[in-house]
């Protein structure tokens, strides 16, 4: 990147958005090094987020506990902190938003459902998955009737809602030519959200999906650089795509390689044995760990 490219980045927001349930590995230190550097190096801030909007694997104590590993590893954020838990009108607005654009529908299929049709209508169906995200759904719910779906919620059938991507593409490229996002390694990404199909934005359970919460968070905090790990690339499309629908600004984007373990497996929350804590007790030092990762 050119030095004039740098400084018209000065001053930049990034952050670190750890979802709090399990332990931090070394693999979260990395990333948070690395978006707490990218803010750094250009005189910017440097902001947390917890992303706890799933109820069900969200705990208390994990949160605790990566706030004190965070510190231990000598990282200072921005306060207040987000959480996502605080903030869960603002969720509920941009779903509203959607719906009032015709372009999100009920969902009341169940994953076998969904994986009976991806098999019956694909000979491959381990071509029908991407980005791990499951399978791309076959769209059995997109042409319910109105009332059909009314019967079906009022018999206590419970269901998700889903993006009509094609269609909020068709509305967001009526009114725009340029439907890229800025990778700040390798520039103009043509954005292309279609690889998804109709995602969840809602689920059954009621909480909102990654992708639409990460969007107006992201928003919220004013965060202009997202850094994060190389295999959220491909989501990024579906990200777009939300930004434009809930007219919130695109932030630039930078993708760090995934730290592996010495089997070369990429480290898992599940694995406490590889926690920063379990290396705490073993006596490593947050200098060691920096180091380890090549930050001078
Ligand atoms: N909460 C996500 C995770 O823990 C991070 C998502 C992001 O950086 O956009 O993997």
């Amino acid at each position: 990147m050119t030095l004039s490219a740098i400084s018209q980045i000065n001053g930049v927001i990034t952050r670190f958005a750890p979802t709090p349930s399990g332990y931090l590995h070394l693999g979260h230190a990395y990333s948070a090094f690395f978006a707490e550097r990218a803010a750094r190096s250009r005189k910017g801030t440097f902001a947390l987020r917890i992303e706890n909007n799933d109820k069900a694997r969200c705990l208390e104590k994990y949160e605790r506990a990566l706030l004190d590993d965070l510190s231990w590893l000598g990282l200072s954020w921005e306060n207040p902190v987000r959480r996502q838990l605080d903030h869960t009108q603002d969720y509920l607005n941009g779903i509203s938003k959607l719906k009032g654009m015709g372009i999100i529908y009920p969902c009341f299929c169940s994953r076998k459902e969904i994986w009976n049709e991806v098999n019956r209508i694909s000979n491959a169906p381990h071509n029908a998955v991407i980005g791990g995200l499951g399978p791309i759904y076959p769209g059995t719910c997109r042409t319910m009737t109105l009332d059909e779906q009314e019967n079906r919620i009022l018999s206590g059938h419970q269901h998700a809602f889903r993006l009509d991507t094609m269609r909020a593409i068709q509305i967001v490229r009526r009114e725009q030519e340029d439907f890229h996002w800025e990778d700040l390694d390798y520039g103009k990404q043509a954005a292309k959200p279609e690889i998804f199909g109709d995602f969840i934005i809602a689920r059954k359970d009621g909480a909102t999906s990654y992708h639409l919460s990460v969007v107006i968070d992201d928003a919220a905090q004013s965060v202009d650089l997202v850094t994060r790990g190389d295999d959220l690339r491909d989501v990024t499309h579906i990200h777009f795509l939300l930004q434009k629908l809930l007219q919130l600004k695109s932030p630039r984007y930078q993708f760090h390689r995934l730290l592996l373990d010495n089997n070369g497996e990429r480290y898992a929350k599940r694995d406490n044995a590889q926690s920063l804590r379990a290396l705490r007790a073993q006596g490593i030092t947050p200098v060691q760990i920096i180091k380890s990762f090549g930050f001078t």
